[in-house]
């Protein structure tokens, strides 16, 4: 696990698989994701680092139902008092009650999902969902978080709206690999996530988290440059 700071109360943790953030609001903690199944040791393990306590996530925000996302979150949700929030259309699958629809690959895709190892990772143990959320709703951290809905990877795919953090937490409807900005890959609808990612490429905002790869600095420009 590695962790980087972006901002005083944001960091990214890199975990052996995947990725999640932590948000700190005066010692309130919010997860935006939570990496496999395996992940939640590597995240315990970050908060100690940090001087804080597992007691002290309050909510961890799934952005869609994926096993690098949500896989850490059965656990994670076990801590304390946690509220877990996930689309409505996320909701049955990351409650185990739908089986995961799987990935609409390309040929490219389906050779990078293998080189990668993403067929070999630990399905995501089913985890409740406390809040299910609509696109427009409000998320009362880093000064209100608003959901945007973008299907396209997944039914259900969420980003997070921060306008007055100037943050944009993206899913993986934006990738940022190699220095390069990207639409994601291993989606239900590419056509629907093209659609969704010019939606967050409209967004005037100067930072942008993705699902995979480092935070995309002057957001709005670079994602416009994609299109
Ligand atoms: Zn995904």
């Amino acid at each position: 696990m590695k962790m980087v700071e972006v901002r005083p109360e944001l960091h990214l943790l890199q975990l052996e698989f995947g990725q999640a953030y932590l948000w700190n609001d005066a010692g309130v903690l919010t997860l935006v994701d939570t990496g496999i199944a395996t992940s939640g040791g590597e995240i315990a393990t970050a908060l100690e680092e940090l001087g804080l306590r597992r007691a002290d996530v309050k909510r961890v925000v799934l952005t869609h139902f994926h096993e690098d996302h949500c896989g850490g979150a059965a656990e994670i949700a076990g801590w304390g008092d946690v509220t877990v929030l996930a689309h409505r259309l996320e909701a049955p699958v990351i409650r185990g009650e739908r089986p995961a629809p799987p990935p609409l690959f390309t040929d490219e895709e389906r050779a990078l999902h293998r080189s990668l190892g993403a067929h070999l990772l630990p399905p995501a143990p089913a985890c409740r969902v406390d809040r299910e959320l609509e696109d427009g709703d409000l998320i009362d951290f880093g000064g209100g978080a608003r959901v945007i809905h973008t299907p396209g990877h997944t039914d259900g795919s969420i980003a997070l709206h921060l306008p007055h953090a100037g943050v944009l937490f993206t899913g993986d409807t934006v990738a940022h690999v190699g220095g390069q900005v990207m639409p994601g890959v291993f989606n239900l609808d590419r056509d629907e996530m093209l659609r969704s990612f010019r939606r967050l490429a409209e967004i005037d905002v100067p930072l942008a988290c993705v699902g995979h790869g480092e935070p995309i600095l002057d957001a709005h420009t670079a994602l416009m440059k994609v299109l």
